[in-house]
């Protein structure tokens, strides 16, 4: 397991994280596996449209199918036809999420959101979870803060003060030839407050933690400036995750500027079963009746199976319709634009053009240049 930096400018990066399930060129946008499948996808199609690794979520998959029967089917790899890089997050996002979660000092009681049972996770519970579906890259167990909009500096000085804790365990639990082709992400917390993220920022990266995921931020223009001061101070060596957030294209823009090298989200293919489709010049519905004589493709521009071989108007018919193709087909289209946007920022960095790409993706995209 290693990370490669292939070239720096300021802050961002182009770079390689090298698993024992294949590489990840760097910046990359992580395809979301939430329970071991990619919603409305088959294998090949996420490949086909670029995907090169997938994030699995620890609380959804301990629930259903368990993590045991994961690790007899050979891993969330193999359980999953899919032979590329995988990801786990901790869960610990889901399930403070859940309205009678309670913290304790040691971990999270929490009841299942499928049968009600009460569990408990741990840090040793979510590092041997995660251990048994076998994912190439693990994330640490954290405590988010801010997800329920209320956060003050003592309440999230607080959680971070249990974040910190819990790595330490989870560092601890995370050793051993049983964990020799898995590596381990640290969560940099501290809600909105510079000041905790740096104090964050600095905790994770005296500790050998293979890479950092950026936890609980919700809003890339209010982040940049904590995502940058952060990445000043994590070790340009390490990789950097930012969790969840790539909802919209500028949130990639300002991740990558700030020096994050791979990003996730269930918002692409989330919108696209809403109906709700990217284009170069912004957002459509598809299901809005101006498109019912539409016979051009979502996007020329678009090289998408979907773009290549549908128009607008078969697919309003599709959403109208509810037929199972349309939701298969939006995916496609919607994962593909903001994988191969995060590509097409790879390579805007090698060849220098990133600002040129930028402003021109964003004046297009949002009718004006955003910051
Ligand atoms: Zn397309």
């Amino acid at each position: 397991m290693k990370f490669l930096i292939e070239k720096q400018v300021g802050l961002m990066r182009t770079g390689v994280i090298k698993t024992p399930h294949g590489e990840i060129k760097t910046p990359a946008f992580v395809v979301a596996g939430t329970r071991a499948a990619v919603k409305a996808l088959t294998v090949p199609e996420v490949l086909a449209l670029g995907g090169q690794a997938i994030l699995a979520n620890t609380y959804h998959l301990m629930l259903q199918p368990g993590v045991d029967l994961i690790e007899k089917a050979g891993g969330l790899a193999q359980f999953m036809g899919f032979s590329g890089a995988t990801f786990t997050d901790s869960g610990g996002f889901q399930i403070m999420s859940l309205p009678k979660a309670k913290v304790m000092k040691d971990g999270v009681m929490f009841r299942s959101h499928i049968d009600g049972r009460e569990m408990l996770m741990t840090p040793e519970i979510s590092m041997d979870a995660q251990r048994k579906i076998g994912a190439d890259l693990h994330m640490a167990f954290d405590l988010p803060v801010g997800y329920d909009g209320e956060a003050d500096f003592s309440k999230t000085k607080q959680a971070l003060s249990t974040t910190h804790a819990w790595a330490t365990k989870c560092l601890e639990a995370h050793q051993g030839e049983k964990f020799a082709k898995q590596a381990l992400y640290g969560v940099v917390q501290g809600g909105k407050f510079t000041e905790l993220r740096k104090e964050s920022a600095e905790f994770f990266d005296a500790l050998p933690f293979f890479g950092y995921g950026i936890g609980s931020i919700y809003n890339a223009r209010e982040a940049a400036e904590l995502l940058g001061a952060m990445s000043q101070i994590l070790s340009p060596e390490r990789p950097r995750h930012l969790l969840g957030m790539g909802a919209e294209p500028l949130d990639l823009f300002v991740g990558v500027e700030n020096g994050m090298d791979t990003f996730d989200c269930v918002a692409p293919t989330r919108q696209a079963r809403n109906g709700a489709l990217y284009t170069f010049d912004g957002r459509i519905n598809i299901k809005n009746a101006k498109y019912r004589e539409d016979f051009s493709p979502i996007d020329e521009a678009c090289d998408c199976y979907c773009c290549k071989n549908y128009n607008k108007a078969y697919m309003r018919h599709l959403f109208q319709t509810g037929e199972l193709l349309g939701l298969t087909l939006a995916s496609i289209h919607n994962e593909h634009f903001v994988v191969q946007l995060v590509k097409k920022i790879r390579a805007s960095i090698e060849n220098n053009t990133f600002l040129m790409l930028k402003n021109s993706f964003l004046k297009r995209y949002y009718g004006k240049i955003t910051p």
